[in-house]
């Protein structure tokens, strides 16, 4: 287990960029997850494949559970040592991040890529001020003088929107409501000039005025930067170019967000977007397959409401236009 102070850094050491521009900044194929558990294998994340280009933002949308926050610790390596991964993972076209040494991937976390983990306000350390969490990510940037990190520091707080930076840099965290804590964490991804950034579950917690201060800020932070988000919140969802849908483990919906929230191909999509507050909470009967289950068929089959003798074993990913796929025999 990392101490606070350690998790502190590893999420946040920073080093310049060295991407290649004709490269996507994050290609995934085949990344699969497994736990060992009392000699039980949980299949948490299987055969996962995407792309997320320079300058475009991403969501992936699926119920607690399916396995979208256990890829994108898997994507910085940060599993507990019972995780079993195989797949590949690149960052900016030829750097395989499950091939880097130990030392490698902490210059690479917090630099290149950057997480901005669930609850900010249990990553940032009691003991210690707004100010002093920004200027230690920026003295692991690039070394700047003492007083160019306090300067730069209250540039960062300034541009993610803090009126007044001096009195928020002195404050410690127990000070902070979570959409402050959550610009801090704005302001610390932003030390390192990511070229991936991966929040997981950003505006969880926000209260409407303070969720769509954040999505703003972030569109306008992280423009150049591959941005994944990780998250329940359709409206946030709404926010981002493109769409992964995930169910036990597996995408079984990508495409253009308007494309997939608006004419969504998969049963389960349909059935997600039903759920939500905004068009009348109708949940889906049933529950996801247990994680030691075997894969047999379509894992959604038990509660979808168009499975059908003719459901093929296992359905297929289909095209159905241009980037827009479905895992669906009936698409
Ligand atoms: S393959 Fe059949 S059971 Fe699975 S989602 Fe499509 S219609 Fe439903």
């Amino acid at each position: 287990m990392l101490a606070e102070q350690e998790v502190f850094v590893a999420f946040f050491m920073a080093k310049p960029r060295t991407e290649n521009i004709d490269q996507p900044v994050l290609a995934l194929s085949g990344v699969s997850v497994q736990f060992l558990n009392h000699g039980k294998a949980l299949h948490v994340v299987r055969d996962m494949g995407f792309r997320i280009d320079r300058g475009s933002r991403t969501v992936i949308l699926g119920e607690t559970g399916c396995g979208k926050s256990v890829m994108a610790m898997a994507l910085f390596r940060l599993l507990p040592a019972n995780a079993i991964v195989s797949g590949n993972v690149f960052l900016n076209g030829d750097t395989d991040v499950f091939s880097l040494t130990h030392g490698e991937l902490r210059e690479m976390r917090g630099g290149e890529m950057v997480l901005v983990p669930q609850n900010p306000m249990s990553h940032l350390n009691p003991v210690f001020s707004v100010g002093f969490h920004i200027k230690e990510t920026l003295r692991r940037v690039n070394g700047l003088p003492k007083k160019r990190m306090g300067e730069r520091s209250l540039e960062l707080l300034e541009q993610v929107g803090f009126a007044e930076p001096p009195v928020v840099a002195a404050l410690y965290p127990h000070q902070l409501s979570g959409g402050m804590a959550q610009r801090v964490m704005l302001a610390m991804s932003m030390a390192g000039l990511p070229s991936l950034v991966v929040a997981d579950e950003p505006t969880r917690g926000l209260d409407a005025q303070s969720r769509d201060h954040y999505l703003a800020l972030s569109r306008e932070l992280y423009r150049d930067c591959a941005f994944l988000m990780i998250t329940h919140d359709l409206a946030a969802a709404r926010t981002c170019e493109r769409v992964i849908i995930m169910y036990a483990g597996r995408i079984v919906e990508e495409g253009p967000v308007e494309k997939v929230l608006g004419q969504p191909g998969h049963p389960y999509t349909r059935g997600l977007i039903a759920a939500h507050p905004d068009n009348g909470f109708t949940t889906i009967p049933g529950m996801p397959p247990e994680l030691t289950d075997e894969e047999h068929g379509c894992a959604f089959e038990p509660r979808c409401t168009g499975s059908s003798r003719s459901c093929c074993d296992p359905p297929p990913m289909k095209y159905l236009s241009g980037r827009h796929r479905v895992r669906c025999c009936h698409a």
